[in-house]
Order: structure tokens, then C-alpha cells, then sequence
């Protein structure tokens, strides 16, 4: 029965840990996978469009006040005026390209001469362009151009090639006939820092790209090693994407990490912008949440395992005791009597030693009950319970039979040793007085004992102890009869 009740625990608690685990795993799991999405789309969706956004807005707004220069220079009356008078005494147009330069704070401005094809800048006159030297090719684009002016980027010959943004701006005599290019160049440097803030801040990787696919700007700690989007490993199958010109969004795997990707086309440079984020910094979060979850659930588990254990052993101790435990007296009861004998029969065989039963019965017990009252009755029986117990070895087992009939089985006693345990036991009880509410009562019991045989059962050794006991009771009470010997 124990072993049953243990095997449904063990059952029930394998059960229990099985729900609790996969309920928790599941949960943890799932909403990290949401989590992860989320985080995916977070960065696809909003924050590298609004990087893109961001940076192509500063650009627009860097390169405002250029144009607006420009667009000064282009409609200022002296400077055409010089041109249409001859482009005489160059300190004139140089003094004024450096005072461009110096109040707007540009890097260049210039003029180029439609007439002498003259190129003048802050410094003087820096050359002659010519129709088929490639390095001037934009003045030869600005000229046949519809639009009033062009954003170009070049390296620029008047500050050491360093790549600078030129406004290109036409300009017009007063019949709206084209007289050369005026305008002013700024750095990139601006951007540069733009595109370096962005990569400190957010661990974004920013950097533009020309038509022809070559990365012509990035920021001071770039990850990449080639110069062209075309020859990146995991770029450049969606070159032909980025170089589209369309907005677009994808993802490509680089040394084992997820890296998203915006691009855009800026008209005004005609680059496109590129910006990039692993995905692997920002999922670090979410992944230290899963584990700690993790470990939580784990916690939460193990602590309902173990109070779900603890509360079940608690219970089942108090079931066993229920069912074999007398209420009154607290020996054991006659349903636990037949479990312990059977165990005790095999347990001396097996040792080939004796047992032996003593079951007795109090003396004249109604004639207490009518005199002092059942609650007194009571009170003796759980007093001669008490009295047995103590006389017994620990090893020996003391039953309630029923009623105010008990049972003693006897360990490697046989029914010699049994006899005179049964007497000291009589005697005992015979020379104790119990008290009940001030008032003194005696009382002597009646005993049969009985050896168990080779050929026994259960049940005819129980009756040899029986006829014992009557024949006990017949002959006078307060003593003690062995089975018959055959
Ligand atoms: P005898 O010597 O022949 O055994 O006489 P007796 O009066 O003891 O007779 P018997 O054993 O047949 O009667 C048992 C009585 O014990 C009957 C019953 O009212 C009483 N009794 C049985 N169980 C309890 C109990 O738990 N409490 C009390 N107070 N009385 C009990
Ligand atoms: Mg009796
Ligand atoms: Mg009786």
C-alpha cells in the first residue's frame, strides 16, 4: 500500500515538474521570440528609416545655406558686370571670392568664365578648364543643365583634393545669356561627424555609395575592408537592390550576425545612403531576459516541487497513521494487527525463531462502565494500554483489538517466556489503580496465550488464544491459560 502511494507520488510530482517546466519554457520562449521579432521589425521599420531620415534631413539643411550663397553670387550685379566689362583687374573678383569665403566660412568659392574659361578662386586664378580634362567635366554638365544649379561632390584642386561639396550655381547676363558658374564648396567634415555620432550612439554603421557601387564616404571606425558594396561578401548580392535607387530594406548574415540594412537614394550627392545594424547588440538584451527568466522559472519550480512534496509526505504520514493507528489508546488497530503479524511470521521463520500472541480482555468491564460512567471506561482503557506498553520490549507490537480486547505479539518468545510475560503483564495491571475524577478504580484482566506453529494460519492461532482467554475468563478471571498442548 505504502509503495503504491509513494509510486503515485512520485508519479504525480514527475507530472507536476513536466507541466510546470514545458508551461514555463513555452512561455519564456515564446515571449522571447516576440520579443525578437519585435526587435526586428523595431529596427527594419522605424529606427533605420528614421537614421536615414535624420541624416538626409542634416544634409538638406547643411546644404541650404550654401545654395542660398550661391544663388547670391550667381544674381550679384558686380560680378556680372565684371564679366561682361572684360574681366579686368582680377584683384577685383579675387578680393570678392575671398570675402565670400571668409563671411560664410566656405572652403572654396569660385567663379568659372563662360568667356576665358578662367577658373578664379580666393587665391587668384587657379587654371583654364578645358572641354576634355575629366576633372572638369561638371563645369561642362553645368552648362548644359536646365536646373539653376547643381549639388556635386568632388575633390577640390584649390584645397589639396580633399572631397569637398561643391554648389555649382549657372550665371546669367542681364538677357538671360549663360556667362559661366559661380558657387562655393563646403566640407564633408559635417557630415562625417553626423555619420560618427550616429555609429557612437545607436552602434549604427553609416556610410554612402556612389552609382557605380564604390563607398566614397564612411565614418573614422569602419568595419568594412573593401571599397566596393559589389565585392562585400553578403552585400553585394543586394548591390543591384541598393544601386536601384529604390528605398529598401533587407538583411544579409555577416560573420554569423543578422546585420539589417536601409538604403536611399540623395539626389543632391547622387550616393546613396547606407545604414546598417547588427541585430546581435540588441538582441544581447533579450537573450540575458530569456536566461534570467530561465532561471526563474527554474526557481519557482524546484520550490513548488519541493512544498508540493513536502505537503503530500505530510499528508500521507497522516493517512497511514489514520488507518493503523488506534484513536483512544494509540497503540495500533486490528486492521494494522494483520499487516504486522504477517510481517513478524515471515520476518522469525526466516530466523527460525518463535512468536507467540497474548490477547486479553479487561475483567467485568461493563460493571466499571455502569459504575463510573463510559467516559471513565474510557480513561482505563487508554490507562491499561499504557501499563501493556510499557512492559513490552520496544520489538514487540501492542494491538487493539476491539472494545476494551487487546492483542500482543511477542518476538523470539515462545509460549513458555510468552506465559510469564503475560503474567508480569496481568500482575501489573492488577496492582495499578487508575484515577478518574478523584476516584480510585481497579481493575485485573483476563489473558490466553498461544504459540505460532509450522502449520498455523492466522486464523487458528488466534482461536487456541481465544479458548485460552474464555477458558481464562471461566475459571475465575485475573489470570492467565496457554493453548492447549496437543
Ligand atoms: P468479562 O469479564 O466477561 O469480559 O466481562 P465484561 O463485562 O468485560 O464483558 P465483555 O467483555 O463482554 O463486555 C465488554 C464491555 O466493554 C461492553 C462494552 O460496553 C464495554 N466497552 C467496549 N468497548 C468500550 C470502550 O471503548 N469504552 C468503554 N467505556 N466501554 C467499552
Ligand atoms: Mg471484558
Ligand atoms: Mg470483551
Amino acid at each position: 500500500m505504502v509503495n503504491m502511494v509513494d509510486h503515485n507520488k512520485k508519479k504525480l510530482i514527475s507530472v507536476l515538474s513536466l507541466l510546470l517546466v514545458s508551461g514555463f519554457l513555452i512561455t519564456s520562449l515564446a515571449s522571447y521570440y516576440v520579443a525578437r521579432s519585435t526587435l526586428r521589425s523595431r529596427i527594419e521599420k522605424s529606427e533605420l528609416p528614421l537614421t536615414s531620415d535624420n541624416i538626409y534631413s542634416e544634409i538638406q539643411r547643411d546644404l541650404l545655406r550654401p545654395v542660398f550663397i550661391s544663388s547670391l553670387m550667381a544674381h550679384d550685379t558686380f560680378l556680372r558686370d565684371w564679366i561682361l566689362n572684360g574681366e579686368r583687374d582680377n584683384s577685383l573678383i579675387t578680393k570678392y571670392l575671398k570675402e565670400i569665403k571668409e563671411k560664410y566660412n566656405t572652403v572654396t568659392s569660385f567663379f568659372v568664365s563662360e568667356k576665358s574659361r578662367r577658373y578664379y578662386y580666393a587665391g587668384g586664378i587657379l587654371k583654364k578648364v578645358k572641354i576634355n580634362e575629366p576633372r572638369d567635366e561638371w563645369y561642362f554638365r553645368v552648362r548644359e543643365m536646365d536646373k539653376q544649379y547643381e549639388i556635386n561632390v568632388d575633390p577640390d584642386m584649390a584645397n589639396r583634393d580633399a572631397m569637398t561639396i561643391f554648389v555649382n550655381y549657372k550665371v546669367h547676363d542681364y538677357n538671360n545669356n549663360f556667362i559661366g558658374a559661380t558657387g562655393v564648396g563646403l566640407t564633408v567634415s559635417a557630415v562625417k561627424k553626423l555619420i560618427e555620432s550616429y555609429q557612437g550612439r545607436y552602434g549604427r554603421v553609416v556610410y554612402f555609395v556612389n552609382k557605380k557601387g564604390k563607398i566614397v564616404l564612411h565614418g573614422s571606425a569602419f568595419p568594412r575592408k573593401s571599397k566596393n558594396i559589389r565585392e562585400t561578401r553578403g552585400l553585394s548580392e543586394h548591390s543591384g537592390n541598393i544601386l536601384s535607387g529604390k528605398i529598401s530594406t533587407f538583411s544579409y548574415q555577416h560573420r554569423g550576425n543578422t546585420v539589417h540594412v536601409n538604403t536611399r537614394f540623395i539626389p543632391e550627392f547622387q550616393w546613396y545612403l547606407v545604414v546598417e545594424q547588427t541585430e546581435n547588440r540588441a538582441i544581447e538584451n533579450i537573450r540575458y531576459a530569456l536566461i534570467v527568466n530561465l532561471g526563474l522559472c527554474a526557481l519557482v519550480t524546484l520550490i513548488i516541487i519541493l512544498l508540493t512534496n513536502i505537503t503530500i509526505s505530510f499528508y500521507q504520514k497522516r493517512l497511514e497513521k489514520m488507518a493503523t493507528v488506534d484513536n483512544l489508546t494509540e497503540t495500533y488497530n486490528r486492521h494494522a494487527f494483520e499487516a504486522l503479524f504477517s510481517q513478524a511470521i515471515k520476518e522469525l521463520q526466516r530466523e527460525h525463531e518463535p512468536v507467540s500472541i497474548v490477547l486479553f480482555d479487561l475483567d467485568l468491564f461493563k460493571n466499571i462502565n455502569d459504575e463510573y460512567g463510559h467516559l471513565a471506561g474510557d480513561s482505563i482503557i487508554r490507562g491499561v494500554a499504557g501499563i501493556v506498553q510499557e512492559s513490552i520490549r520496544d520489538s514487540d507490537i501492542l494491538c487493539r483489538w476491539g472494545g476494551e480486547e487487546f492483542i500482543i505479539i511477542l518476538k523470539r518468545c515462545g509460549i513458555q517466556d510468552a506465559f510469564l510475560k503475560a503474567e508480569e503483564i496481568r500482575s501489573a495491571v492488577k496492582s495499578s489503580t487508575f484515577r478518574y475524577e478523584e476516584r480510585e478504580i481497579s481493575v485485573a484482566i483476563s489473558l490466553g496465550v498461544a504459540e505460532y506453529r509450522q502449520d498455523d494460519t492466522k486464523d487458528s492461532v488466534l482461536r487456541r488464544a481465544d479458548r485460552a482467554l474464555y477458558r481464562a475468563k471461566n475459571n475465575g478471571r485475573n489470570r492467565t491459560e496457554k493453548e492447549d498442548t496437543v
